[in-house]
């Protein structure tokens, strides 16, 4: 049902500040930057190997990010695991009793569909579903 753990978000203060660890410290290539709206996020993915890392930066006080990075400060903040078929994979997760926090997919960066389990049924871990389609394949 997994096919491979797609990326794994890490919640930064600042882009501009922490990019420079990541590409010239550990000297991944940076693929892009992004702002997604919706979420309240600017997202950088940098390629790692077959997995991919995304910074996310908040836009503004009320996004997501900001909130976690005001609770529990920068670090990771969320593991994607690749799928495909999101729509029936996450009936088939709900049907198992663990709680969704999107019951249908959303469009996250590089325009993947996404949904978020709710970190209070997984032990703590907050596991984003992502789905990449065509021409979003740069990113997956
Ligand atoms: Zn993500």
């Amino acid at each position: 049902m997994i096919k491979k753990v797609d990326h794994i978000g890490i919640a930064v203060a600042s882009l501009e500040k922490a990019l420079p660890f990541y590409t010239e410290v550990l000297k991944l290539s940076l693929l892009g930057i992004e702002v997604v709206e919706s979420e309240g996020v600017k997202v950088a993915f940098l390629q790692a190997g077959e997995t991919k890392l995304e910074l996310l930066e908040p836009t503004n006080e009320e996004s997501p990010i900001a909130k976690f990075i005001e609770k529990r400060g920068e670090g990771i903040h969320h593991v994607a695991l690749g799928v495909d078929s999101i729509q029936e994979r996450i009936d088939e997760i709900k049907e198992k009793g663990i709680r969704m926090i999107q019951d249908q997919p959303k469009t996250g960066a590089g325009g993947a569909l996404v949904a978020f389990m709710h970190p209070k049924s997984t032990g703590g871990v907050l596991y984003e579903l992502c789905e990449k389609k065509g021409m979003e394949e740069q990113h997956g």
